[in-house]
């Protein structure tokens, strides 16, 4: 069918179902908060799974040509010892490349306004009906043949809708994340050009290295929580530079307050109520343990449009999204009972080698 659908939030799992369904000829609405839709927190890991739904909206080119493929994932410890190597691409020709967030969210926005899309920003959504209506701060209310809620992991939606089973967070570990300039990188090549985890098994401490394109090196630095001199504020570049002494050049100078986060895990009853649903962090947030949030956000998103179009009017439509989530829920669950479960084994132990992500995060890309 040809609908009406109005979208809660303008991120990855939003912009994908909303350019699809444009160009599926439906007309689509997508609220976002903010004053300008953009992507927060530096750098981002995308498998597979995630590089099929950019093909399939014509970006993948133009999202590969600003990131980056490294020839291997090492782990090394502290005196940069190796404990771990991963080549690419992976078994069955698997990818997972790097890229700056903002160099995967502007494309997709892009696609989406040619595709029609209107975008309402600064349109605050707190909450929808199952009649498929969105509802904004303003009081306003925006019925539609679906309303989707992507607006990330703390859903109005989601909640409106009395769908959330449980949020847990993982409050153990404290990740900071930040870009600097590749220049500051020690070497040109070989480790350099790798992504390569930094574990400080005593310390408990963690520098994730990620080269994003010829210029920006993305940093992901982790320690627990209750670990102040790592992780307070304002961050001390010394801590970090002892604890890392090779790594030093890139640390010597940190960002005073950068972004910080914790690991959050979002399960719910079900992804959709009568005409509404949600998609992406607000349906299935995961840990970033295996680098899976957004190419599943993005998967499930793409089949959401397909499922939606192939509903044969709208009283069929919360069937298509019934159909849509028995499709994709249970790869969706076993992608994130394995985020879950690698945070149990996230800190190596001393002497042991690290497979970095085990066999599910190879399940998963291949979705
Ligand atoms: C530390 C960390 C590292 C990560 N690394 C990776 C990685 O390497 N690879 C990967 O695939 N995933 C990673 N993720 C997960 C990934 O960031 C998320 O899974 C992904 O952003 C989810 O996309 P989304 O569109 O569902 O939600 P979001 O990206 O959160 O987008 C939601 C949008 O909705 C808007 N919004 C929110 N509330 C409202 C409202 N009430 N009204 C209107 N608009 C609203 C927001 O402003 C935002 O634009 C990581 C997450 C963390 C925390």
């Amino acid at each position: 069918m040809r609908g009406h659908a109005e979208i809660a939030g303008a991120g990855f799992a939003g912009l994908t179902v909303a350019t699809a369904l444009a160009r599926l000829g439906w007309s689509v609405r997508v609220h976002e908060r903010a004053a300008e839709p953009r992507a927060d927190g530096a750098g981002i890991f995308l498998w597979e799974n995630g590089l099929r739904v950019l093909a399939e909206l014509g970006l993948e080119r133009g999202v590969l040509a600003r990131g980056f493929s490294a020839a291997a994932w090492e782990d090394r410890d502290e005196r940069g010892a190796q404990i771990g190597r991963r080549p690419f691409p992976l078994p069955g020709g698997l990818r997972m490349v790097t890229m700056i967030r903002q160099d995967l969210h502007a494309p997709l926005l892009e696609a989406a306004r040619d595709a029609g899309v209107a975008v309402e920003t600064g349109s605050r959504v707190v909450g929808a009906e199952p009649e498929g209506a969105l509802l904004t701060d303003d009081g306003r209310r925006w019925p539609a043949d679906v309303a989707i809620g992507a607006d990330g992991i703390g859903s109005r939606v989601r909640e409106s809708l009395g769908l959330l089973r449980e949020r847990e967070q993982f409050d153990a570990i404290t990740i900071i994340r930040f870009t600097v300039p590749l220049s500051r990188a020690p070497g040109a090549s070989g480790r350099w050009r790798n992504y390569v985890d930094h574990w400080h098994l005593g310390a408990r401490r963690r520098v994730l290295y990620v080269p994003c394109n010829a210029d920006d090196l993305y940093l992901m630095l982790a320690a627990g929580a209750d670990d102040t001199p790592a992780v307070g504020h304002p961050l001390d570049a010394g801590v970090w530079c002892d604890t890392f002494p090779l790594l030093a050049p890139v640390l010597a100078e940190l960002p005073a307050a950068p972004h910080t986060d914790r690991y959050d895990t979002v399960r719910v009853h079900g992804w959709s109520r009568g005409r509404s649903a949600i998609v992406g962090d607000a349906a299935h947030a995961m840990p970033p343990t295996i680098g899976q949030g957004a190419g599943t956000a993005m998967t499930n998103a793409l089949a959401l449009a397909g499922a939606l179009d192939r509903a044969p009017d709208r009283a069929g439509i919360a069937a298509a999204l019934a159909a849509w989530e028995q499709a994709e829920r249970g790869e969706t669950d076993a992608t994130q009972a394995a985020s879950v479960a690698r945070l149990a084994t996230l800190f190596p132990q001393p002497g042991e080698r690290r497979d970095s992500w085990g066999s599910q995060p190879l399940r998963a890309a291949s979705r």
